[in-house]
């Protein structure tokens, strides 16, 4: 058997654990076991001095999901024959390879979120070819990157659990932290192209991929072909499921970077200290009756659309069910049951489910199907109605899985009663011959009991010996002299006699039999399922994409949303706009609803003045929600809007609103704002709060001034919302035309003032540093102390030459902002 250990573990790359089946255990050994048994706190042992340890396959699931998340692989070796059949060693061989992008234990796995592995292949150019799929739903994809950034932001988007590169081009990207152990390197010659297309062409059963759309992704090809060769060859993958690749173009969305999914908190909150993970925007829009919806949801907030067209298509069926609040409702209750029905169609197909219990699930799903066809409005023309048309119900299925699977099926096929009385007469003899057996054991053990006048004569039933007859000691002196004595208890004596051994063997093997038989047909229908599994799986998309488009109009129904008007200028007017997530959070307040221009001729950039805590980021992260959302085709929290398609969305923060993030804040505030710069043209929305922040005041001031004045002076403008608390800059605006100043109203009584969340015209002249100071319950003392001492800053004594009652200002703005322009 060691040699046999050997021969298997030596198949397989050192950071591979092999689970080694032995019996009831996976056993490990030598250096497999010593790490092993430290990552999982189990004993180590030794036997002919190999160190071993093991764990117990019923429970080997967590054991698994620890040591994948301490980074390791597993490879799973199993015993392929009984150990009865086989003369010498049992033939044992790997069944699958388990990496952190492919453990599907159910219940590892979050409903919320998809379960990417993820592959990369690049050129000379620094061009990227970035494909990912789902093993859990089949989801598969490839796409074209021209830049680092978009895959950096890929990954915060997606979240791939193990990305795949090619082992001489690793160096050409510095991955984040958080997914730097989870690369798995292949060797390059997987990714090259004709490898990589041979790969996908037997995936996909065709003869050229020009009918996959992939003939203008050459390293899309690459990454995707070499995700299906290291998931087939290498792990061992069934991917039965996975029927087809879609192609993803960056131009086709609206493109938002790490930070501004970050930042505008989509899908996760930046402060650990939050309240709790519900106050995301996904989290206030998520109201959908499916998993899947809810992916697909994410999806569709972290890849807006950036057409007019398409935008305008999901708002016209999301303003349709809107309308209808019966509609609504009965489409609602209808996807409900519906469940995952990617991931149970996904297990059935790829025969990891013996488990009943998804037939189950399917046949509901199925029964659902016609219901929502008949919602079909014909004569209202929009996407939701064609993707309701589109359904295809699958009577024929549905009534054979009816037919079959019975109601109360237990979750193991090895437990029996799996398929339905009636189904198959070959079953129903089985089962009639079992039962009758059971009733024949009955009489025996009555018919004995009386002609042998032994009150608690039993017949009972254990591995070992089979049927056999149990007698009390008390009553031993009336046992017949044909019983055959087979063990000898404390309070009985148990025996055998040849009758009934006989029998007994006739019912355990129509058991034996009957779950066969059961296991068979139920295959049988496994594969039926199989056969239809790409009806299945296009009927599972267009479900969640129904029930994500009404999600969002139960959303705007229940909030008070309203349709933003889309256009195609280049400008964005909202009247009375709240924020969606804070105005779901306040309690004793009211949200303070505000309006918002922007035009790239009269007000391009507004610059948002006013003290800590009034309202600033709030305002201009609210603008920048209100625009993505408009862009997912969603309907806003605003009384109306009229938003034109941007390109991009980018969001900058000052760093010492940041410093949770742990980074190096200054440095990676200006290269995050360097990248806008650079990157922004007159179709995108920028949001920038308090840049400059993250170091001295006068530096603070003199940087955000100039990037400011950039933004406004160079040839792409684009919208600009710029919040800081340096009112100086609100000096800004004398010189540039397109910029506006704007500020959050505070109300002043003496020392005291109140925050009135207004953003109107105009500019602060005050911090109001103090007034927050007491607000905060700083001590009255050291207020009185800072009140002092700004008197002094503000009013310099005399003996200073220079000094004029604007001294402090005047120093810190440029004398002539027009002089500057000719720098840029
Ligand atoms: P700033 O960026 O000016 O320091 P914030 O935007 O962080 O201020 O706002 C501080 C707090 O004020 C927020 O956490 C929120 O509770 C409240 N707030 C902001 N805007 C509004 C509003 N429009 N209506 C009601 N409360 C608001
Ligand atoms: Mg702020």
């Amino acid at each position: 058997m060691m040699a046999q250990y050997r021969a298997i573990r030596s198949s397989l790359p050192d950071e591979v654990i092999l689970f080694f089946r032995l019996g009831d255990f996976y056993e490990m050994f030598f250096e497999d076991a010593i790490q092993a048994a430290s990552i999982l706190d189990i004993t180590l042992t030794k036997r002919h001095e190999v160190p071993m340890c093991g764990v117990p396959y019923h429970a080997s699931a967590a054991y698994l999901e620890k040591l994948i998340k301490a980074g390791r692989k597993v490879a799973i070796c199993e015993q392929t024959e009984e150990a009865t059949q086989s003369k010498g060693v049992v033939k044992r061989e790997i069944k699958q390879i388990i990496t952190p992008g492919t453990i599907l234990d159910e219940m590892q796995l979050s409903q919320a979120q998809h379960h990417f592995i993820a592959s990369l292949w690049s050129n000379e150019k620094g061009r990227w070819g970035w494909a990912q799929l789902d093993l859990s739903t089949g989801e598969f994809w490839a796409e074209e990157i021209n830049s680092q950034e978009e895959i950096y932001a890929h990954i915060v988007r997606y979240q791939p659990q193990e990305i795949l590169i090619a082992k001489s081009q690793h160096e050409r990207i510095s991955l984040p932290e958080s997914v730097r152990n989870q690369t798995t390197q292949l060797d390059a010659w997987i990714f090259h192209h004709n490898q990589a297309t041979d790969s996908l062409k037997k995936q996909f059963k065709v003869l050229s991929l020009d009918g996959l759309g992939l003939m203008d992704a050459p390293l899309g090809v690459g990454a995707a072909g070499a995700l299906i060769y290291y998931l087939k060859q290498r792990l061992h993958r069934d991917l039965s499921h996975v029927h087809a690749i879609s192609v993803r173009k960056t131009e086709d969305y609206l493109i938002l970077d790490e930070t501004t999914i970050t930042n505008l908190e989509l899908v996760k909150v930046m402060h650990s200290h939050a309240a709790s993970q519900e106050t995301t925007l996904l989290a206030t829009l998520d109201s959908t009756q499916t998993p899947m919806g809810g992916r697909l949801l994410r999806e569709w907030m972290l890849r807006p659309l950036n057409r007019r067209d398409q935008i305008i298509e999901r708002q016209e069926s999301v303003a349709y069910l809107h309308e209808s609040h019966m509609r609504l409702t009965t489409l609602r209750d209808l996807l409900k049951p519906i469940g995952d029905m990617h991931r149970i169609i996904s297990r059935i197909t790829t025969s990891r489910a013996t488990n009943p219990r998804d037939m189950l699930a399917l046949k509901h799903i199925l029964m659902q199907l016609p219901k929502l066809k008949a919602t079909q409005d014909a004569s209202h023309d929009n996407l939701l109605n064609t993707l309701l048309a589109e359904i295809e119900p699958l009577p024929d299925l549905l009534t054979e899985i009816d037919q079959a699977v019975a109601d109360e099926s237990p979750t193991h096929l090895r437990d029996g009663g799996v398929i339905k009385a009636g189904y198959d007469s070959e079953l129903d003899e089985l089962r009639h011959l079992s039962l009758h057996g059971k009733e024949w054991l009955a009489n025996f053990q009555a018919e004995e009991a009386l002609k042998h006048d032994i009150k608690n004569l039993k017949i009972r039933y254990n591995r070992v010996f089979g049927y056999y007859i149990e007698v009390s000691k008390s009553q031993l002196d009336r046992v017949p002299s044909h019983y055959i004595r087979k063990q000898t208890l404390a309070q009985a004596e148990r025996y055998v006699v040849p009758e009934l051994t006989e029998k007994a063997e006739q019912i355990q093997s129509a058991e034996d039999k009957a779950i066969l038989r059961e296991t068979h047909l139920f295959e049988q229908l496994q594969h039926k399922v199989d056969a239809l599994s790409q009806v299945i799986f296009h009927n599972a998309s267009l479900l969640a994409q129904i029930d994500v488009l009404s999600a969002l109009a139960e959303r705007a129904l229940t909030l008070q949303y309203t349709q933003p008007e889309i256009i195609d200028d280049n400008s964005l007017t909202i009247s009375q706009g709240r924020h969606p997530v804070i105005e779901q959070l306040l309690v004793a307040e009211r949200f303070v609803a505000n309006d918002c221009m922007l035009d790239i001729n009269e007000q391009q950039l507004i610059m948002l003045t006013g003290p800590n805590m009034a309202g600033k980021s709030t305002y201009i992260r609210q603008v920048a929600l209100l625009v993505l959302m408009a862009h997912m085709g969603s309907f806003i929290p605003a009384d109306h809007a009229r938003i034109g398609v941007r390109d991009r969305i980018f969001t900058r923060v000052g760093a010492s609103d940041d410093l949770a993030r742990g980074r190096s804040t200054f440095m990676v505030e200006m290269q995050e704002t360097a990248q806008i710069l650079h990157a922004a043209t007159s179709k995108s929305l920028v949001i920038l709060d308090e840049i400059g922040r993250g170091t001295s005041t006068y530096d603070g001031v003199s940087i955000a001034w100039s990037v400011a004045e950039y933004l406004t002076s160079r040839e792409e403008k684009p919208l600009t919302l710029f919040a800081t608390h340096y009112h100086e800059l609100a000096r800004l605006a004398e010189a540039h035309t397109g910029v506006k100043n704007y500020c959050v109203k505070v109300e002043e009584h003496g020392n005291e003032i109140t925050f009135l969340r207004i953003i109107a015209p105009g500019a602060t002249d005050k911090s109001y540093g103090i007034q927050v100071a007491r607000l905060a319950g700083v001590p009255t003392a050291v207020i009185q102390r800072a009140e002092t001492i700004l008197q002094q800053l503000e009013n310099p004594v005399d003996d200073l030459p220079t000094s004029k009652k604007s001294h402090r200002k005047s120093s810190i703005l440029p004398d002539s902002t027009k002089n500057q322009l000719d720098l840029w």
